[in-house]
């Protein structure tokens, strides 16, 4: 995997040619956000959820079983997305009743309805341990106050007080956060999960959360991807205060091998953007999204000795619009310095002020032969 990366870095316009003269396929017109649905092959159905946000839709699909079907993702939890569950339970189910449901990972637009859908339709919820677990935990309220050593992650990565007190607020008064979920039956890895005609076999993605299912159906090549290969947007992988000092990236590029696997011609159901061809375009593209971002970062510690992860987040990512943003760009921003320290790219120090301060390791690139 790393060699990949050099190789990649040092080769760029060869990337560039390629998006030139392959594009990603799109076969399939999406299903409006109204509670219609495309069929993508018999018993296979996307349909999608409105969102109140500038993403504004999540995809579900809907897996056809000998005696039900199993839905994949849920949506948010709104009266907009129970209502078109409702309107697509009566309507596209061919008299079929719901039968499971599976959520890919814990984010609240793939699983907000899980407590209200399993209760609605009286079905179990599969999901990994690993998202369970988290849903868990991240569902229940924001404690107050917020502990010190949150709050420390942040001041140490230099966000200002002031945006750090906005960032806690939205996130304590979010919308869209769910009511507990009590119970679930686990998915593993490499397990296969028959439905109707079609063998699904588990595999998991991490970094954009910690044990994400994808499911994969060899003999037609198709990929329920979830959040793992979203066509045109890269996903959040973040480092937050749970984990201060992991490598999120590192598992989010070997989840792009171990996807890699699939076939070439894989039919991609992703959570968002329309159903797609292309696996090894798009994961080729999603590594070179990350090295641009490394390539950046180092590049800016040409012009200045050292920066903070804040400063760092400044020259990545220009324009945030809301205060929940910061979480999520200043997370991103640690992900990639938290990549580059492991490689032995960057050194940190903790200053006088109390902020962590990044700068480039001497030697290092020489060593390695590499050309940021
Ligand atoms: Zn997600």
């Amino acid at each position: 995997m790393k060699e990949q990366l050099a190789r990649t870095l040092m080769t760029p316009a060869s990337g560039r040619r390629l998006r030139a003269s392959v594009a990603l396929d799109y076969p399939f017109t999406p299903p409006q956000t109204d509670g219609s649905v495309v069929e993508i092959a018999d018993g296979l159905l996307w349909a999608r959820m409105p969102m109140p946000m500038a993403l504004d839709h999540i995809n579900v699909y809907l897996l056809r079983g000998e005696t039900g079907w199993t839905l994949v993702d849920t949506g948010l939890n709104t009266a907009d997305c129970r209502a078109r569950w409702e309107s697509i339970a009566a309507e596209h189910l061919q008299g079929l009743p719901i039968e499971a449901l599976i959520c890919t990972h814990f984010h609240y637009d793939h699983a907000g309805l899980a407590p209200w859908i399993t209760e609605r339709f009286g079905v179990p919820l599969f999901m990994t341990l690993g998202e369970f677990m988290t849903m868990k935990v991240l569902n229940a309220p924001m404690p107050d106050p917020v502990p010190p050593e949150q709050i420390a992650f942040y001041q140490r990565a230099g966000l200002p007080e002031l945006r750090l007190t906005k960032m806690f607020e939205a996130l304590a008064a979010d919308p869209f956060t769910p009511p507990p979920m009590p119970a679930f039956q686990r998915l593993r890895g490499g397990q296969v999960l028959r439905i109707g005609n079609r063998e699904w076999t588990i595999i998991i993605g991490e970094g954009h959360s910690p044990e994400h299912a994808c499911l994969y159906c060899e003999a037609e090549g198709i990929l329920i991807a979830g959040d793992q290969l979203l066509p045109r947007i890269s996903s959040n992988v973040l480092v937050s205060s749970i984990e201060p000092e992991g490598n999120p990236l590192q598992q989010w590029f070997d989840s792009l091998d171990r996807l890699e696997v699939c076939r070439a011609d894989t039919l991609i159901l992703p959570s968002h953007q329309n159903v797609y061809r292309g696996l090894h375009l798009r994961t080729q593209e999603l590594r070179e999204h990350h090295l641009q971002q490394f390539a950046q970062l180092l590049g800016a510690l040409e012009q200045q000795a050292e920066f903070s992860a804040f400063e760092a987040m400044n020259l990545l990512f220009k324009k945030l619009r809301h205060p929940m943003d910061d979480m999520l760009a200043l997370g991103e921003t640690l992900a990639h310095l938290a990549w580059l320290l492991k490689e032995g790219r960057l050194q940190r120090r903790l200053a006088e002020d109390g902020l962590w301060r990044y700068s480039r390791e001497p030697g290092a690139l020489i060593e390695k032969g590499m050309h940021w």
